[in-house]
């Protein structure tokens, strides 16, 4: 007898996305931090939250990791990891100053925003860039080039933009955006600009956009969508947002399963699942074994996308594990 005949259909449903949770950026980022707790012991200090999830932080915690604002933080002569949304130049020059073993885990995709920049930047452009002002990837993007980089945060920061040769001007944009707005954003600067540049290649990363996708393609269907993320992580508070617009009936963001509310379920027949780039798988079978207690025993998994990107090691940890490695 198979799962499906032993298992009695309630007429309830799941619908979980896939792609979902880790993107190769934070599997990457997280790894990072275990191999070098591993390696020099703890503590090691990592500058800001390695990845924006209370989970991932509290784990890597719980091993030895001191999670710091700035590099003033962090003993002279200590090892400090670099988060994953990327730090400015500025951040490398303090790690320098106070003897710091500085390992660099942004994501490579937000390193690739960073040489665009630098780019554009030496060639005398005015970068717009389109991001959430305030965010870390954002600062970090920014400090690449004070001087040429203005934010625009969304369609509403259009009218604020001035540059100083309307023919030598270019955008680009925070990895984590929803894909929609941006595009309304670049359409309503090009009205205003229409000799604005676009980017190389696409700024919003495989990862954003591979889950906003497959949420558009379950939300109709839904009647709740529960995304979970940490409030604090831009590409899982999109996620909510893109349900909606796309046709959920309701959307919300939890850290943990046991924060979703029994009245969200009342009268719901389906209900999508997902989860940002920085979110364990752990957390999302928690939520489905909380939702299956309340009879949303059938899950179908939505598949829009196969993800096999993965990203190697930062070189100077790559370095010193073969060198302890030679050793033995
Ligand atoms: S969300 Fe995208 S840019 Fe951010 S860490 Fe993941 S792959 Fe990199």
């Amino acid at each position: 007898m198979t799962d499906a005949e032993t298992t009695p259909r309630t007429g309830k449903r799941v619908l979980l996305a896939n792609p979902r949770g880790y993107c190769a950026g934070v599997d990457r980022a997280v790894q990072t931090v275990e191999e070098a707790l591993k390696l020099y012991g703890a503590p090691i200090y990592v500058r800001k939250q390695i990845v924006h999830n209370k989970h991932v932080v509290r784990t890597l915690e719980a091993k030895g990791a001191i999670f710091v604002e700035e590099n003033e933080e962090v003993p002279e002569g200590a090892t400090v990891i670099f988060s994953a949304h990327g730090v400015a130049p500025e951040v490398y020059e303090q790690a320098k100053e106070r003897s710091l073993r500085a390992i660099d885990a942004t994501c490579p995709l937000v390193t690739k925003v960073h040489h665009e920049a630098r780019r554009f930047a030496q060639q005398d452009y005015d970068i717009l860039l389109i991001g959430h002002e305030g965010h870390e990837e954002v600062i970090g993007t920014a400090g690449e080039a004070p001087a040429h980089i203005q934010l625009v945060d969304g369609p509403d920061g259009v009218d604020k933009v001035t540059v100083r040769d309307p023919e030598k001007v270019v955008w680009l944009s925070q990895t984590t955006l929803s894909v929609d707005e941006t595009l309304e954003t670049v359409a309503r600067l090009k009205q205003r600009l229409p000799l604005l540049q676009s980017p190389p290649s696409d700024d919003i990363c495989y990862a954003t956009s591979n889950r906003q996708h497959v949420v558009k393609e379950i939300a109709p269907e839904c009647d709740v969508v529960i995304v979970v993320g940490s409030r604090n992580s831009s590409n899982s508070v999109r996620l909510v947002e893109v349900a909606l617009d796309a046709g959920a009936r309701a959307g919300h963001l939890v850290d943990f399963a046991d924060e979703i509310d029994d009245a969200w379920l009342e009268g719901a027949r389906t209900v999508g699942v997902t989860s940002g780039a920085s979110v364990p798988d752990e957390l999302v079978q928690q939520v489905l074994a909380r939702l299956a207690e309340r009879g949303f025993t059938d899950v179908d998994e939505v598949t829009t996308a196969d993800e096999r990107l993965t990203f190697s090691l930062p070189q100077e940890l790559k370095r010193d594990m073969k060198a302890a490695a030679a050793r033995g």
